[in-house]
C-alpha cells in the first residue's frame, strides 16, 4: 500500500486537482487501495488560528472570520465542480454549522480552554477532505472520506499532541483490515483518549501520513507539494539551484532544522527512518518530475545542499559559566535554534548562535539568571550579551563530506570573494557558517558554486 499526502497548495486550485486525478490515475485501485491524506485548503488553518485568537482575546470579529472561511470553501467548490454533488453540499453545511456551534459555545462560556484551540483549527481538514473525496468520486475514483479522529489517538497535549501508539495501532489495523477501500483522510487532527479533538502541530498532516504508513507497513509515502523536491539551495535566491535526487533522512532532518526549501514535520522524518519507509517529495504542478527521494541508505546520496536561516544573533557568555541543565532541556524541548559556535573574533568568550524568532526567550531567561546571581551574591554569572544581532546562517549538508577538507575549500572560496566568516560549527553531517547579513546573497551564490562543483562521488 502507498500513502499520498497532499499539502495545502496541492488541494487548493483547479489545476492541482486535475493533476491529482492524473496522479491517482497511475494507480490500480482495484488491485490495491490507496490512502490520501490532505491538509486544509491554503490559508485556512491560519484563518482558523486567527479565529481562535480572536475568541481568546474576546474580540468581536469572529463572525466575520467564520464568514470568510465559509466563503472561501464555497467559492472553491464552485470553481472545481460544474454541478456540486448534493452529499458534499450537505457535508459542508454540517461542518459550517458545527463550527458556528463550537464558536458560540466558547463565546457563551466566556472563556477559552486549551482544547478549544484544537477544536477550532481542526475544521480546515474536515472541510478539505470532504471536498477532495467528492471530487475524486466525481471523476470515477472511489474514495471514502475518513475523519482521522476515528483512527488516531493521542494524549491531551493540545496543539501538539503525542500519539498513543498502542491504541492507534490497534484501531488503525482493525479498521483497514475490515475496510479494504481507498480513503481520503483528514491530516493534522486526532482525538485524545477522552474523546476531545487534538492536533499534531503545524504541518502535522505529514505526521498523519507517517503514522498510517508505519502502522500499515506502507511501501512508501509521497508528499505532494508545490516545488520540485528538496533543492541544493533556495531557487528564488540561487538561479543555478537544482533538485536533489536522493538524500538520507538524517540529511533531511538537518536541512529542515537549518531552513530547507520544503518543511517536513520533524517527527515524521524520525518515524519513517525508523521504519525504513522511503519518503518522496514531489511537485503536484510538475507531476512527471521525479522530485526527491529520502531514504536511509547513503550510497546514492552524494550531493551537497545549502540551507539558510536569515535572521540570527550571536550571544556571548562568560567562558567560566555553563548554561543551567534545566534551561538547556527547555531549549531542546521547544526546538529552538541555538547552538555553540567557534568564532575567530571573540576568543575569550563562549559564543552561541540563536534564531531571532526565539531570542526573547533567551533575553528573559538571562535577565532572570542575572537577578538570581546578584541576589545570591554569586559572581559566576555576570555577562550574557548579544554581540551581533543581524547575522545569517548558511549550512552545508552532506552525509559524506570530509568536513575539515570542505571547510578549507569554503574558506578559500569566501576569502577570494572577500566574504568574512564570523563563526562556524561542525555537526555530524553538516557545517554551519555564520556570516554578515549584507553578504548573504553573495555568499550563498559563491558557496553554491563551490559545493555544486565538487560532488563527493560522481552519481
Ligand atoms: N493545516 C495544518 C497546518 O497548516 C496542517 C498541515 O497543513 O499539515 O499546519
Ligand atoms: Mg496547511
Amino acid at each position: 500500500m502507498e500513502i499520498l499526502k497532499f499539502g495545502g497548495s496541492s488541494v487548493s486550485s483547479k489545476v492541482s486537482l486535475e493533476n491529482m486525478i492524473q496522479i491517482v490515475g497511475g494507480y490500480d485501485l482495484d488491485q490495491e487501495p490507496l490512502i490520501i491524506v490532505v491538509s486544509a485548503l491554503k490559508g485556512i488553518t491560519n484563518d482558523l488560528v486567527n479565529l481562535a485568537e480572536t475568541l481568546k482575546k474576546k474580540e468581536k470579529d469572529y463572525n466575520k472570520i467564520i464568514h470568510t472561511i465559509s466563503e472561501k470553501h464555497e467559492e472553491f467548490i464552485k470553481t472545481v465542480f460544474n454541478e456540486v454533488p448534493k452529499e458534499l453540499t450537505k457535508g459542508i453545511k454540517k461542518q459550517e454549522k458545527n463550527l458556528i456551534d463550537t464558536v458560540n459555545e466558547i463565546v457563551n462560556r466566556k472563556s477559552m480552554m486549551p482544547k478549544d484551540y484544537d477544536r477550532i483549527v481542526s475544521f480546515g481538514e474536515l472541510f478539505s477532505a470532504q471536498i477532495i473525496a467528492a471530487y475524486l468520486n466525481k471523476k470515477q475514483f472511489h474514495f471514502s472520506f475518513k475523519d482521522a479522529r476515528e483512527l488516531i489517538i493521542t494524549d491531551e497535549g493540545f496543539t501538539n499532541a503525542k500519539i498513543d501508539w498502542d491504541l492507534t495501532t490497534s484501531v488503525v489495523t482493525s479498521f483497514f483490515a475490515r475496510n479494504k477501500k481507498s480513503y481520503v483522510v483528514t491530516g493534522f487532527i486526532a482525538r485524545s483518549i477522552y474523546g476531545d479533538t487534538t492536533t499534531l502541530g503545524r504541518g502535522g498532516s505529514d505526521y498523519t501520513a507517517t503514522i498510517l504508513a508505519t502502522i500499515l507497513k506502507a511501501e512508501k509515502v509521497t508528499k505532494w507539494t508545490d516545488v520540485n523536491g528538496i533543492m541544493t539551495a533556495d531557487p528564488s535566491k540561487v538561479l543555478e539551484a537544482s533538485s536533489l535526487e536522493n538524500i538520507t533522512f538524517s540529511e533531511l532532518k538537518n536541512m529542515s532544522k537549518f531552513g530547507s526549501n520544503v518543511l517536513v514535520h520533524p517527527e515524521s522524518i524520525d518515524e519513517l527512518s525508523k521504519h525504513d519507509i522511503p519518503f518522496l517529495i514531489k511537485n503536484t504542478f510538475n507531476c512527471d518530475f521525479k522530485g526527491t527521494q529520502v531514504i536511509n541508505k547513503e550510497e546514492n546520496c552524494s550531493q551537497k545542499a545549502l540551507s539558510t536561516h536569515q535572521s540570527c544573533s550571536i550571544i556571548s557568555l562568560d567562558k567560566s559559566w555553563d548554561l543551567p541543565k534545566t534551561l538547556m532541556k527547555e531549549i531542546i524541548n521547544k526546538n529552538y535554534l541555538f547552538f555553540r559556535i567557534k568564532t575567530f573574533k571573540y576568543k575569550d568568550q563562549s559564543c552561541y548562535v540563536v534564531a531571532n524568532d526565539c531570542i526573547h526567550f533567551f533575553k528573559e531567561n538571562f535577565e532572570m539568571l542575572l537577578q538570581e546571581s546578584k541576589a545570591k551574591n554569586l559572581s559566576n554569572f555576570d555577562s550574557a550579551k548579544i554581540i551581533e544581532d543581524d547575522i545569517v546562517l548558511i549550512t552545508v549538508t552532506s552525509q559524506k563530506m570530509d568536513k575539515k577538507e570542505e571547510f578549507e575549500k569554503i574558506k578559500t572560496t569566501l576569502e577570494t570573494d572577500k566574504i568574512n566568516i564570523l563563526g562556524y560549527r561542525f555537526f555530524f553531517n553538516s557545517i554551519s557558517l555564520i556570516l554578515n547579513k549584507e553578504e548573504f546573497k553573495r555568499a550563498l551564490v559563491s558557496l553554491h558554486g563551490e559545493v555544486s562543483n565538487n560532488q563527493i562521488f560522481s552519481v
